[in-house]
């Protein structure tokens, strides 16, 4: 922890840590939701779909290491249990037990407006307190945002073809 570095956030950093550890969990999950769902897929277009999904996973697993230099920079400590997702998480995970592509586009949808409306919220309590961490996750909620019109895009796309057939 670099001390200076820490000392000029302007809010408790228990709370900060708490936050990115939160988010550092969601960002495992969804990397694992999209990870396993680009592998099941089934359905039209799911060719272009296997190629979004496997690009949001790598980039939620990016997401994941931007949390964790930031945590560790302020002198905590990532959650370091897989279990404990489950009870950190904002966002939840929804397993892609139906491969159906509509399906699998519909839950990563619901994680990325999830994760929008968390990242909003990080974006709106550090703005002032913690320009460093406000930065990255900027630079996260620019991808989550991305990620949500790729995915509607898609489903925009299925549709229009499911129509026509
Ligand atoms: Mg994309
Ligand atoms: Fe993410
Ligand atoms: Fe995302």
């Amino acid at each position: 922890m670099g001390t200076k570095g820490t000392a000029i956030v302007g809010m408790d950093v228990k709370e900060l840590l708490a936050l990115l550890n939160r988010a550092f969990c969601d960002e495992w999950l969804a990397y694992y939701q999209y990870w396993l769902g680009a592998k099941i897929v089934k359905g039209p277009m799911k060719d272009a779909v296997i190629v979004e999904l496997e690009q949001h996973a790598t980039e939620e697993l990016n997401h994941a290491l931007l949390l964790t230099g930031r945590i560790i920079q302020l002198g905590g400590t990532p959650i370091t249990s897989p279990k404990a997702w489950y009870d950190w998480t904002n966002c939840g995970y929804e397993a892609p037990d139906d491969p159906y592509v509509r399906t699998i586009l519909e839950q990563n949808i619901k994680g990325e407006q999830c994760a929008i409306v968390t990242y909003q919220k990080l974006l709106e309590r550090t703005r002032t307190a913690d320009p460093v961490t406000y930065n990255i996750v900027l630079q996260i909620l620019e991808q989550e945002v991305e990620h949500e019109e790729d995915l509607q895009a898609l489903q925009e796309d299925l549709d229009l073809m499911v129509k026509k057939a």
